[in-house]
């Protein structure tokens, strides 16, 4: 059992857990068939101020270490996100022709942008078990909540076109596996290069940041008006510090 108490052990399932944990938000889809739009865009935005809050706690780590590293870091992880973003897009309109269903292709379209969104989130918490144990653990908890509502939306988007719900759930899990799978190459990648960790802490807080911009936040005033939108990313963020503060880090 000693495996177990190995750290990449360790941080493969944390990891995991924050992949599971998106299942849980296809869990109201065994009770009701559909949930209002403007639960899902507060979901949304919860989800959206959790992502902002962990980004912030990823480059004030990064601060600690090394100021310069931890922009060049952001740098970095915002030309990555935006260039892997570019690529999804064109590989999906490729694999239209392949795909005779409109709605199977919607739906894969959409599971693609979440496997590149699950990579930056992998990512850090890869490089946050670099920094300290319990700072992963807590990056790990913040993700992990924040995909549920990102569960819930898969959900929302698969059930009324008849998935089950146990499918949903699977599907939901399957969209955040990238997450255990980024994270361990970011953790052994950090680990090996520990002066490169800010710049793997930047990185990882810059590519959320933009996800949070450019997919989470049209997302939810799409379905909740901005007011609503801007209170629950405040409360989530508060939310978080307060946490944060809780558990003294
Ligand atoms: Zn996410």
């Amino acid at each position: 059992m000693d495996i177990l108490n190995e750290p990449i052990t360790q941080v493969f399932l944390y990891a995991l857990l924050t992949a599971v944990a998106t299942g849980l938000g296809a869990i109201p889809f065994f009770f009701i068939k559909d949930i209002s739009d403007s639960l899902l865009g507060k979901s949304n935005a919860a989800a959206s101020g959790l992502m902002l809050a962990a980004s912030f706690s990823l480059i004030m780590e990064g601060y600690s270490i090394d100021q310069w590293m931890t922009l060049g870091g952001m740098l970095s992880g915002v030309i990555i996100v935006v260039l892997a973003n570019k690529w999804m897009e064109g590989r999906a309109e490729i694999e239209i022709t392949d795909i005779a269903s409109g709605k199977r292709m919607a739906m894969l379209m959409f599971l693609g942008i979440m496997t590149v969104h699950s990579f930056a989130e992998g990512v850090s918490v890869g490089v946050s078990f670099a920094s300290t144990m319990e700072f992963g653990v807590f990056i790990a908890i913040a993700i992990a909540v924040h995909n549920i509502p990102e569960g819930l939306a898969i959900s929302l988007v698969m059930v009324p076109q008849g998935t089950s719900p146990l499918k949903a759930v699977w599907w939901s899990i399957f969209s955040s596996l990238p997450q255990p799978l980024m994270a361990i190459p970011a953790f052994v990648f950090v680990e090996v290069f520990q002066q490169y960790l800010p710049l793997g802490l930047g990185l990882a807080a810059g590519a959320m940041i933009w996800m949070v911009f450019a997919d989470l936040i049209p997302e939810a005033l799409e379905k909740c008006e901005p007011k609503k939108v801007g209170l629950w990313v405040t409360l989530a963020i508060l939310a978080m510090s307060a946490f944060q503060i809780l558990i003294g880090h």
